[in-house]
């Protein structure tokens, strides 16, 4: 669990930040480009969420990190969406959905996993 005492000073002033722990994997910034992105060796909040879709993109990120370094107050993490992934990424024109698996793995390296559903099943 992220720890504000652990809070890298390189995070944008808020309630989100990534802590020490990050692993630099990547899913953060893959996820939510608008507020992470890579920082020297590590993950930075690059810019505060705002309340509604962008603090859930925010929380999505959050869960999405292998080693949870990613932090806010407990008001907001109670926030994250129930569903969580799998997540619709996009409805492709020819009827398939990308969609992410969203954990990342930390034992074996990290990676990202997606996949295509077919059409009527998005
Ligand atoms: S998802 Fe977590 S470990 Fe990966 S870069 Fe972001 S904060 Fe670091």
């Amino acid at each position: 669990m992220a720890s504000p005492r652990k809070r890298r000073p390189e995070n944008a002033s808020g309630p989100f930040y990534v802590d020490s722990s990050c692993i630099d994997c990547g899913a953060c910034w893959q996820w939510d480009p608008q507020h992470f992105e890579d920082h020297g060796h590590q993950a930075r909040v690059r810019l505060q969420p705002q309340p509604g879709e962008e603090t859930e993109r925010a929380l999505m990120a959050a869960q999405a990190c292998p080693v949870a370094a990613i932090g806010a107050p407990p008001n907001l993490m109670r926030q994250t969406p129930s569903p969580g992934f799998p997540a619709l990424i996009t409805r492709h024109p020819a009827g398939t959905c990308t969609t992410a698996a969203g954990v990342h793995g930390a034992v074996m390296g990290p990676a990202a996993t997606w996949w295509c559903v077919p059409r009527g099943t998005c």
